[in-house]
């Protein structure tokens, strides 16, 4: 087996530290890392010294070219590539960059959802370098991470209101990390790991399935005779194939600095798993970004196609990511890690307090943070964290927080009762912490693992929320303790104060059962937001705006203007859904279910000719079934074209989700049950598209 260098290979197409330590001289370096850490401004000088650096190692390494990269509302990340030469007068060229050019792009932007933010006759946004993410190369392509926004200065990207939300949680935490006496600490920083959940199937399934081709997921297919019942695929041994793919794959993402740590097969047949080690969120949302776009690369070099959709087949489990957060201060301190004094306790305390309230306050922002067209069929389908957001802490930490709630003593280890700031917390196993995977935000003895996100999406969107809601918490505490006269006891009497008042959204039970939505909606009050034209308006709510302006994370027009996209975003995925259906259903299965009964017809006929009493059992009654399907298909997509054409009537987004969720999806799914019992009937040398079986069994 040939040797591989990992330290060597990580990392060797980015502009990290090392790098720009080895080639810039010591000035501009510590200016470039003062604007790294600090977030001060970059100096001309200094980007043009980094420019021209980050050039010539680029050439070095085969780059011909540079981008600003950047994650418009899209949800995919766009680039536009420029050519490092200009002309000579002798006809030649030389190969130049500006700092200017590494600072600041002009894409031609108006084909990016704006929301209304940016007129076409104004269509002309800015990119600006993110120096807190690295430069890397991709396909002889210089990348530079940027943020995205209009002249007017509203962001048109997920990275800018991203950084936004980190310097909030940095801001609020640092009032608050004052109030305990640390006087060190200097920034604090929110991480992020996530896992990320994918299929890989054959090329040759995938380019024979118009639904796939069009739309990510499987629109129709019956179920498999054989699915995940058996339980074996998980953590089950990984087929050569697979294994081929992991191993390039984990190269590619560590050449581009990617903490790609563990890949593993998942719950369904052909679903696995990559989990990288955590990092910022800044960074931990770039990293994703490329994690999936390289994902698909490598698996088409393999002969394969990367299904990142949320639900590729019905009655299969989709995938997910899993955003496991934490944050932790510039001295290494991780603040949701239990300490072990008294002070750090409540410290720690205060932090879990402030995460507890966020959850709660806004329960609504994390839920329509995730929501997508894809990720609904996910969300409360009994397989993905229900769409009720609670959170999990596990039985010890609940003991603990009941005991100080009601000022009892806590039977632990030994039987105190807390005075916080003065007692011990007694010491809790993080193990206990058990593993509820049907909770959809679960504390998991340092971090918080918010389960919701769908796996084909930006994690800018579930953090920028969560960071601002955290951030909103820590605000108020802050705003509190630092006008008390004894600083311990107001201590205790807020943390006493905000279980009180919050632990309606802590629940360690079963999230996928009947009971639960009952508890949850009638008793505890909790919102139940099922779909996304459910749960998207509400990001237009007063209390939502007002706290995302006043953390000065969204102006107003942007929050608007958000809403807005993420609803067309919705309203075009649906859309499409529905037309590759009709046609589907009108030039693939109509015609295959036609030939097949014709071959029955016919053998109904020939066989009669040879033996006129023969009953003829089976075809005739597969062709009486058969024909009544074909039936109800015509009607049902006959139905399903008369709505999908009525949407063009409606003028306004909203109300196009509304009548999408209520008239549209209802009617896909009646089109796609009568197919799919064709599809039962029909012989498979007739059905036009490969099996679920064949699909998920291809690699
Ligand atoms: P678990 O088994 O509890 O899910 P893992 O060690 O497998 O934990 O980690 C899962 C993910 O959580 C990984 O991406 C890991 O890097 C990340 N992670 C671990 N510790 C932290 C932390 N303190 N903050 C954020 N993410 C973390
Ligand atoms: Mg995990």
């Amino acid at each position: 087996m040939e040797k591989l260098n990992v330290p060597e290979l990580f990392g060797s197409l980015v502009f990290d530290e090392r790098q720009m330590k080895e080639r810039l001289s010591a000035d501009v370096f510590t200016s470039l890392k003062k604007t790294i850490d600090e977030n001060v401004r970059l100096d001309d000088q200094v980007a043009e010294a980094v420019a021209e650096e980050m050039k010539k190692w680029a050439i070095e390494k085969g780059a011909t070219h540079f981008t600003h990269w950047f994650q418009p509302l899209t949800g995919v990340t766009a680039e536009k590539h420029d050519s490092f030469i200009t002309p000579t007068k002798d006809g030649g060229i030389i190969m130049e960059f500006s700092g200017k050019e590494l600072i600041k792009g002009e894409p031609d932007a108006s084909s990016f959802p704006s929301g209304g933010l940016r007129a076409t006759f104004e269509a002309r946004g800015y990119t600006a370098w993110d120096p807190t993410s690295y430069a890397f190369i991709k396909d002889r392509t210089l990348c530079i991470p940027t943020a995205f926004c209009s002249y007017s200065g509203e962001a048109l990207d997920k990275k800018t209101p991203l950084l936004r939300s980190m310097q909030a949680v940095n801001r609020q935490a640092l009032r608050v990390l004052r109030l305990f006496g640390n006087q060190d600490v200097k920034h604090v920083t929110v991480s992020v790991g996530p896992e990320q959940e994918y299929f890989l199937i054959d090329q040759k399934m995938f380019d024979k399935r118009p639904d796939l081709i069009y739309t990510g997921r499987t629109l129709f297919g019956a179920r498999p005779p054989k699915g995940q019942e058996m339980d074996d695929h998980y953590f089950g041994v990984i087929k050569p194939r697979v294994a081929a793919f992991m191993e390039e794959l984990d190269q590619e993402l560590w050449k581009l600095g990617i903490l790609a740590k563990t890949e593993h097969n998942e719950v369904a047949p052909a679903q696995h798993e990559l989990a990288p080690i955590y990092t910022t969120t800044n960074i931990a949302t770039d990293h994703n970004q490329l994690t999936m776009e390289i994902m698909q690369k490598v698996a088409k070099r393999h002969g394969m196609v990367c299904l990142l959709h949320e639900k590729p087949f019905k009655g299969v489990n989709g995938s997910g990511k899993h955003n496991n957060w934490s944050v932790s201060t510039d001295t290494g301190v991780n603040l949701l890690s239990p300490g072990e004094t008294p002070h750090d306790n409540a410290q720690f305390l205060l932090f879990l307090c402030a995460v507890i309230q966020a959850v709660d306050d806004y329960q609504d922002l994390l839920r329509l943070s995730v929501a997508t067209a894809g990720n609904d069929h996910r969300l409360g389908a009994n397989e993905a964290p229900p769409a009720i957001i609670s959170v999990f802490l596990g039985e010890e930490l609940t003991g603990i927080l009941n005991a100080i709630k009601n000022d009892e003593p806590y039977e632990g280890v030994e039987k105190v009762t807390m005075k916080l700031g003065v007692h011990a917390l007694p010491r809790f196993s993080r193990d206990s912490t058990d593993r509820n995977r049907t909770s959809p935000f679960a504390f998991t003895g340092n971090k918080f693992e918010f389960r919701s996100l769908g796996s084909s999406n930006s994690i800018a969107c579930a953090n920028i929320m969560l960071n601002s809601a955290v951030a909103e918490s820590l605000r108020q505490y802050a705003d509190e303790l630092e006008k008390a006269d004894d600083f311990k006891t107001a201590l205790h009497d807020l943390i006493r104060r905000v279980i009180r008042e919050h632990e309606r959204i802590l629940f360690d039970g079963n999230g996928y059962g009947e009971e639960w939505v009952k508890e949850a909606t009638e008793v505890r009050g909790l919102s139940n937001l099922r779909t996304t034209p459910d749960a998207m308006p509400h990001l237009l709510d007063a209390k939502n705006k007002e706290m995302l302006i006043r953390q000065k994370v969204f102006t107003e027009a942007e929050v608007e203007s958000r809403c807005e996209i993420m609803l067309e975003n919705y309203n075009k995925t649906v859309n499409i859904e529905g037309l590759t259906m009709v046609d589907m259903v009108r030039k693939d299965y109509l015609p295959a279910i036609e030939e097949y009964l014709y071959t029955l017809s016919r053998a109904v006929e020939s066989i009669k000719n040879i033996s006129p009493h023969v009953k003829c059992k089976y075809e005739v009654s597969t062709i009486e079934k058969l024909t009544d399907l074909t039936d109800n298909i015509l009607d049902a997509v006959t139905e399903l074209e008369a709505e999908l054409a009525k949407l063009k009537e409606i003028g306004n987004v909203m109300q196009i989700s509304f009548a999408i969720r209520d008239e549209v999806l209802p009617r896909m799914e009646k089109l796609r049950d009568f197919v799919d019992a064709a599809e039962m009937l029909t012989s498979g040398k007739y059905w036009p598209v490969p099996s679920y079986g064949k699909i998920l069994m291809s690699v």
